[in-house]
């Protein structure tokens, strides 16, 4: 386990994952009932974009420092509130890329963005970021940290006893094999959790493995799948060009929310040619 995303933080992967995370959560607290957030692969949870993992990579200036610093449309503002209000929480306002030192990773959005009755599952294996999720939690009785396989940790939370709830899959891809990987965790999820939301997030590099990933998510033959990708400069095989989710079950009016912001996303993050943004079905609801 070699990977730590404190190199990663708040760069143009995180910023599509956390702001579309952050519209679901929203959503989702907006009906009464309590709901359950299950994080397979949670990280540290806080980022210090001053610390010398960051400095090494700078990737957050090319993410979340150009968004915070191009003013949005007011009604795309609104779009992104849940998420910058986030981070804005966790540093000096108003925010700034000057000011920035600090990103909340998807657990602390989360924490952030759930209410008194709802319940957090934050799963991480390597022992230190562990240890830091575990510190952020003192005191916090909605959250239980594990350190097990993300994977099982999925089929371990899965289904919530509220019956409502959001998953995100959000691995290291350090290991061959992982989209495929994801493909079974969409499964799995749909076996013990028909009606959840779940979010896999992976990264594009290379457009080819891509093709055969979203066949496999078409043939499971589940509804209601949703992709969103996002890409700052054309795939050419090097680095990560940008990054994409597959989520089933949007919560209503995602799609939209989604088609709207993403124009206004890849105008601000484009690093070079062949930058774009989607949002597709890749299986719509059955009608019954
Ligand atoms: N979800 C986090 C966020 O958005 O802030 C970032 C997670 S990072 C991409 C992936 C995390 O998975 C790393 O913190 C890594 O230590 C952890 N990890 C690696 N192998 C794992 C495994 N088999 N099970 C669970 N977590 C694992």
């Amino acid at each position: 386990m070699n990977y730590r995303h404190a190199y990663h933080a708040g760069n143009i992967a995180d910023v599509l994952k956390h702001a579309t995370l952050a519209l679901v959560l929203d959503h989702m607290r907006r009906k009464p009932a309590p709901f359950r957030y299950v994080d397979t692969h949670a990280g540290p949870g806080l980022y210090d974009l001053v610390g010398p993992e960051a400095a090494k990579t700078g990737e957050w200036q090319t993410g979340i420092a150009r968004l915070v610093d191009a003013p949005l449309p007011a009604d795309l503002a609104l779009l992104l509130a849940p998420y910058l209000s986030t981070v804005e929480a966790y540093n000096r306002a108003p925010l700034s890329a000057a000011t920035l030192t600090t990103y909340p990773g998807s657990p602390e959005i989360a924490r952030h963005l759930l209410r008194p009755d709802d319940k957090l599952i934050l799963n991480e294996l390597h022992p230190e970021d562990h240890d830091r999720l575990v510190a952020l939690a003192i005191g916090d009785r909605r959250t239980k940290v594990l350190s097990v396989d993300g994977y099982q940790a999925l089929r371990a939370a899965l289904p919530p006893p509220e019956r409502r709830g959001v998953v995100l899959v959000d691995p290291p891809f350090e290991e061959p094999g992982e989209l495929s990987r994801l493909v079974q965790a969409l499964k799995d999820a749909d076996r013990r959790f028909a009606t959840g939301v779940v979010m896999l997030w992976y990264p594009i590099k290379d457009e080819r493995p891509l093709t055969a990933f979203r066949r496999e998510i078409v043939e499971t033959g589940l509804d209601k799948v949703l992709q969103v990708e996002l890409t700052t400069r054309r795939p050419d095989g090097v680095g990560l060009a940008g990054s994409g989710l597959i989520i089933r079950n949007p919560p209503f009016g995602l799609p939209d929310a989604l088609s709207r912001l993403l124009p206004a996303l890849v105008e601000r993050l484009t690093t070079g040619s062949g930058a774009g943004g989607s949002v597709d079905w890749l299986a719509r609801e059955r009608v019954r």
